[in-house]
């Protein structure tokens, strides 16, 4: 386990924390139904991360569902507050998205693409300069 010096984070009663050691693969937002549900907002903002660039300190509660692709993805949430902390995709092993909501600092997060566009809320407010996408891009 690498101690983190690119970014950390946690939940909001500070059970369950964690370290980054480097920077993110690519950084998005999601209006799934899916997102929207375990959010409780009109997106979610995830940053992704190689596995082994993150620690993390506490216990986490899990729930898993299947994605579209048919991969099943899981959220880790901490058991006592509830915040929606990391998630896996069952086809990227390698790969943990963090949520941007729970960094320390995240004046580095800066999406490079949303998806699940067509399920955008209207009251849900995006930069529009950042390539959208109806679905989730097959390439
Ligand atoms: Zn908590
Ligand atoms: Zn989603």
């Amino acid at each position: 386990m690498s101690e983190g010096n690119f970014a950390s984070g946690k939940c909001l009663c500070g059970n369950v924390k964690y370290s980054i050691s480097s920077g993110p693969d690519r950084m998005g937002q999601c209006h799934c139904e899916d997102c929207r549900r375990t959010s409780g907002t009109g997106h979610i903002s995830n940053a992704f991360f190689d596995i082994n660039a993150v620690t993390i300190e506490g216990e986490t509660s899990s729930y898993s569902t299947k994605a579209d692709s048919g991969s099943t993805l899981t959220r880790f949430f901490c058991p006592n507050c509830g915040s929606r902390m990391f998630g896996k995709n069952s086809s990227k092993p390698n790969i943990i998205s963090v949520t941007a909501g729970t960094l320390d600092n995240a004046e580095w997060f800066k999406p490079g693409f949303i998806v699940y566009n067509r399920d955008k809320p209207a009251w849900d407010f995006m930069d529009t300069s950042v390539p959208t996408f109806d679905e989730m891009p097959t390439a």
